[in-house]
């Protein structure tokens, strides 16, 4: 559920007209609806109240610092997979023991920065990496707090590209070279066992792969348990899936339910990293119709906003919805919805059926994940202005690029 509803034809963004906004503050436009966002966070905060648990707001699916330090207010940890995502949960003063760091290629640079900051664990993907980090434990004579990513071989039945649990995926250790992995670290001066994680993929529509892996950690737990190896946490990772068309996932509630059966009594805290479910319905993107042009095969409604906005629809394949801000009696006529920049891949959806003439505003649903966030400058576009809508009050959250931001960093020469 969002709050980006339709009242008397018009789209709104809470109390805000969508058309007034992008008329205001121009297009491509993302808009994001605080009230979504609060409500996202509480259904996971109610999924897992009554066990001890802290949920990690994956910061790569939108990592703009107002949305940042609104999760924080929220209570939310951070899962981070970049020293510079590190250090914008730090800009916005995040407690360091409630940020996790996960990915397959940290630096040096960026474990030292880890663990100088007294980060709350390390989800190692290698055993290369566990070596690096001991050794930089050692050195800056710090702890660290670690779990191991575990693989579980676990089948997301999700699109290739974002499913990340399978053997065959770079992601995570192996489930039976994990527990010789944990003796390593139990033995080890500086590193301190604290969880089991894993991570099996993105935009899972059923629970039946998270149980399975839950299962999977569960066996593993069990089996550090007998040696004597205590766990404080089980991090099943994000990967709950939202409904961008006709999908239905679960809610957070049936989720985390199902985690949490298998988990039972066991006394350990759980650890969950949502990012699409948490941002991808509280936001849209707008954009402004430029052109309508029927060609002999189809029909083109060429609008402001392309994939250098909005890469997913190009990169993946996916389907996201597209509507009218402002929708009218006309018969809708079908039309591939494209972008502006010189890729044949650049759209936004293909075989939409819209009523919209040029200067109309388009509202792409379910942007607030993995848009701004995968935004470029391609094409030497400007990237987007974002703004979050609380109510009837408006606040920008980033500015629209100026032409000198795109070359600020240049130097020409001046041949
Ligand atoms: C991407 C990622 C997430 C978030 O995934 P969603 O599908 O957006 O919930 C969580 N944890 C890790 C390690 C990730 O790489």
């Amino acid at each position: 559920m969002d709050y980006f509803n339709y009242k008397d034809n018009e789209l709104y963004a809470e109390d805000l007209k969508v058309s007034a906004l992008a008329q205001k503050f121009g297009t491509p436009l993302y808009i994001y609806s605080k009230a979504t966002l609060v409500r996202h966070m509480q259904a996971f905060e109610q999924a897992l109240a009554g066990k001890k648990h802290l949920i990690c707001y994956a910061v790569k699916a939108n990592s703009n610092l107002a949305l940042l330090s609104l999760m924080r207010s929220l209570g939310a940890g951070f899962d981070v997979v970049s020293e510079g995502e590190l250090r914008r949960v730090l800009k916005i003063g995040a407690d360091p023991k409630k940020v996790i760091f996960s990915g397959v290629g940290k630096t040096r640079a960026e474990l030292s920065l880890a663990l100088q900051s007294g980060i709350g664990c390390i989800n190692v993907e290698s055993s290369a990496e566990l070596e690096t980090l001991s050794q930089l434990c050692a050195e800056l004579k710090l702890p660290a707090r670690v779990a191991l990513r575990v693989n579980p071989d676990v089948d997301a039945k999700t699109h290739p590209s974002i499913s990340t649990g399978l053997k065959s995926n770079k992601f995570g250790i192996a489930a039976e070279d994990a527990f010789a992995l944990y003796q390593r670290i139990a033995a080890d001066p500086y590193l301190k066992v604290s969880g089991i994680d894993c991570h099996i993929g993105s935009q899972m529509t059923s629970n039946g792969p998270i149980a399975e892996a839950t299962e999977k950690l569960l066996t593993l737990y069990g089996k550090l348990e007998e040696a004597g190896i205590l766990v404080d946490h089980i991090d099943i990772g994000g990967g709950l899936g939202v409904t961008y068309g006709d999908e239905t996932p679960p809610s957070p509630y049936e989720y985390m339910a199902a985690v949490l059966k298998r988990v039972g009594k066991r006394d350990v805290s759980i650890y969950v990293e949502p990012g699409r479910a948490m941002v991808a319905n509280a936001g849209i993107l707008v954009s402004q119709v430029q052109y309508l042009k029927p060609t002999s095969s189809k029909n083109f409604c060429i609008v402001d906003a392309g994939m250098s906005d909005l890469i997913r629809p190009a990169l993946y394949n996916s389907w996201m919805n597209i509507i009218e801000c402002t929708r009218h009696d006309e018969p809708k006529v079908l039309y591939d919805v494209v972008g502006p920049i010189c890729e044949s891949d650049d759209f936004l959806g293909k075989e939409r059926k819209l009523a919209v003439q040029p200067g109309d505003f388009i509202a792409v649903r379910g942007a607030g994940a993995y848009g701004m966030a995968m935004a470029s400058n391609y094409n030497a576009r400007r990237l987007p202005c974002e703004i979050l809508v609380d109510g009837s009050t408006v606040h920008v959250i980033r500015k629209r690029q100026s032409f000198e931001d795109l070359w600020q960093h240049e130097d020409a020469l001046q041949f």
